[in-house]
């Protein structure tokens, strides 16, 4: 029965590369999301928590040299540097009209 054997290996075969494939795409998905938390110690407060991955750069000068590299550290939720657009989020920017407006209204509730 070499004629199925040899259908079914093929078969085999693709469904295989198949796996491969979606393999492969899963990962390169993976990659392009930003770092998953996991479970580690974050760099910062030495507990264990659910930490995420940052890039920091950092400067090094140690015996009269100076060393330039990224270093990947890992900081949980509390620790975790903020970006600049989440600290700008926390603050809401009002423009000059808009505080304006907010002061009239809030001469008007006084009056
Ligand atoms: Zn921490």
């Amino acid at each position: 029965m070499s004629l199925f054997d040899d259908h079914f290996a093929s078969k085999n075969a693709a469904s295989a590369r198949a796996w491969a494939m979606d393999d492969e795409k899963k990962k390169k998905e993976r990659s392009h999301e930003p770092a998953a938390p996991k479970m580690g110690i974050c760099d910062k407060c030495h507990k264990e928590a659910l930490v995420r991955s940052y890039r920091t750069r950092q400067t090094d000068v140690g015996n009269g040299a100076a060393s330039f590299g990224t270093v990947i550290k890992h900081f949980c939720e509390e620790c975790a540097p903020k970006s600049r657009r989440e600290r700008d989020a926390e603050v809401p920017q009002l423009d000059k009209k808009q505080v304006r407006n907010l002061m009239r209204s809030a001469k008007k509730g006084l009056l």
